[in-house]
């Protein structure tokens, strides 16, 4: 099949959007807010929904409170926690779909896996696994940056006897009561699926090769009176956000920063958590990380101390050695017998690779131009892939705010981008590459103080030479308005052919 990806008002700019995520889906709202409806979302999966569709561990929910991690342009006044369960937020994404009439935008069960552009027709030729193709004139990816699960390269791991399934893939056929279960990993699925599971499992190893820091988590039910104020009175909602958005915002250089005296102040906090939950000071020293404060995502939590503390659960803070046909043995050779493996191990670093195959400017492979680490323009335009718009991408990860808030800046500047191209008939728009350097520069430079990469532990937002390719090295603010306005003259701007001649996009070609 090679067809156009749609046949809409303006089938001179088709555009194609990978992934159904908050990420695709956001975008295809604000796409039809617009006025463009030539769009069309290509989703792997048979539901919309991303990490939120996957993500169905018991005890699954958002460490982000909920009126923040929510669009702002589609704020929910009835939340039933400050901090959103997995089905709640799964539940406002269904709903967004339906309301904006995003479905009949949506191509299921379509795994988009190579993408190609033609530099003499400015066209993206997109393929799925199945060999289907389709083009399009503007590439949105949406892929999000945890879709994909690691599966630990445990010896052994395939010879297990028992159910092994990874916490984003949960097996809710398996019957967990009763069982030996063992969770592998310590992060932020581990801390929530847990204390969850502890309870109706017979006996639960928990191996932790490296502690995380955690604080207490303020989550607590919304109120019926809360709920009708807000929805009575919308500026009441738009207040608690922003109240939510600034707290977090002043917060930031506490997170963000490697400064000794804000690491001493978290650590006192953090401290403070873990000897207020755990009265045992052998357990206690076992649990308090070596790394600085926020070098890896800072967690909370209320629970997963006192489940670690439960008759039934064991930690195990060794790493993995290997996987038997009927246990797990750690880095220091015991081996713990299980019937259930759980891995809470994350997901493929998303900034390492292309989210697929994509081929640019003269073939160019962006995982050959990002063999040194991803890098973008404002993590949304690559020079030498033209018309491809990334969505939460390179360096747009927050360390201590909502990723939403990123992201629908990223939304608008694709709006601005894509009306830019419509007025003036481009063919292609492509980053110039000094201005990305420039950019990437300044970032790297910043990056330099934070403690991601000096705070003294191994993360999945650093690459293997070193570079954190994941996350933004400042405010919020700061990157939503370096994100707020599309300014053509950062781009070569090729027009399509039999333009007039006053037409400021056909001189910009000459000069770009
Ligand atoms: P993660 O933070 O990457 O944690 C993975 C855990 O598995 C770590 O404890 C890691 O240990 C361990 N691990 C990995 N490979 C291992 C191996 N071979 N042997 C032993 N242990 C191994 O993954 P995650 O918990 O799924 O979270 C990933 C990201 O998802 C988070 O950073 C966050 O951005 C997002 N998330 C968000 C929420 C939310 O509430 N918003 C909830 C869940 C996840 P090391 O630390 O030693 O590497």
């Amino acid at each position: 099949m090679d067809a156009q990806v749609s046949q809409a008002e303006t089938p001179d700019l088709p555009i194609a959007i990978i992934g159904g995520g908050f990420s695709g889906l956001g975008m295809g709202i604000r796409l039809k807010q617009a006025g463009i409806e030539a769009f069309t979302l290509f989703e792997r999966a048979g539901e919309v929904g991303g990490t939120w569709r996957d993500n169905t561990y018991p005890g699954a929910a958002c460490d982000v409170s909920s009126h923040l991690y929510s669009f702002s342009f589609e704020q929910k006044p009835d939340w039933t926690r400050a901090f959103a369960e997995q089905p709640e937020i799964q539940q406002y994404i269904l709903e967004l779909t339906e309301k904006h009439g995003l479905r009949r935008h949506v191509r299921f069960n379509t795994d988009i896996v190579h993408a190609r552009f033609d530099g003499d027709s400015g066209l993206w030729t997109i393929q799925d696994r199945e060999g289907n193709s389709w083009t399009a004139r503007v590439l949105i990816s949406g892929t999000g940056g945890l879709s994909n699960p690691k599966i630990p390269a445990i010896d052994g791991l395939d010879s297990f006897e028992g159910p092994v399934f990874h916490t984003a893939r949960w097996d809710a056929s398996c019957d967990l009561r009763g069982k030996r279960v063992a969770v592998i990993g310590s992060g932020a699925s581990a801390i929530q699926v847990v204390p969850a599971i502890a309870q109706a499992v017979g006996e639960l190893k928990v191996f932790q090769r490296t502690p995380p820091w955690i604080m207490p988590k303020m989550d607590r039910p919304m109120s019926e009176a809360e709920k009708r104020r807000y929805r009575r009175f919308p500026p009441a909602l738009w207040l608690r956000r922003f109240w939510l958005y600034w707290a977090a915002e002043l917060r930031a250089p506490l997170l963000i920063s490697n400064r000794p005296v804000f690491k001493r102040l978290l650590k006192r906090l953090a401290l403070k958590h873990i000897q207020s939950q755990v009265s045992d000071p052998a357990l206690r020293r076992r649990l308090i990380p070596d790394y600085n404060v926020g070098c890896k995502r800072v967690l909370i939590s209320n629970d997963w101390y006192p489940a670690l503390q439960r008759k039934n659960v064991t930690l195990v803070d060794q790493g993995v050695k290997a996987v038997t046909p009927g246990g797990v043995v750690a880095s220091d050779g015991q081996e713990h017998p299980v019937d259930v493996i759980i891995l809470a191990t994350g997901f493929e670093a998303p900034t390492a690779a292309a989210p697929l195959a994509i081929r640019g400017l003269g073939g160019m492979e962006l995982n050959q131009a990002w063999r040194r680490g991803a890098e973008a323009y404002k993590g949304v335009t690559v020079s030498g892939f033209p018309n491809l718009f990334l969505l939460v991408g390179p360096n747009t990860g927050p360390g201590h705010t909502s990723v939403l808030v990123y992201l629908e800046k990223q939304l608008d500047y694709v709006v601005q981008a894509v009306n830019y191209m419509r007025r003036y008939r481009l063919k292609y728009l492509n980053v110039l590459p000094e201005v990305q350097k420039r950019f990437n520069q300044w970032l790297q430079t910043r990056m330099g103080n934070t403690v991601w990469v000096a705070g003294g532990c191994d993360s999945w937002y650093i690459t293997e030479d070193g570079k954190n390719t994941s996350l933004y090295p400042g405010f919020a603010t700061d990157y939503r308005l370096r994100v707020s306005r599309f300014r053509p003259a950062e781009y070569q701007r090729v027009a399509l052919p039999a333009q007039r001649c006053d037409n400021p996009a056909r001189a910009a070609t000459t000069t770009a």
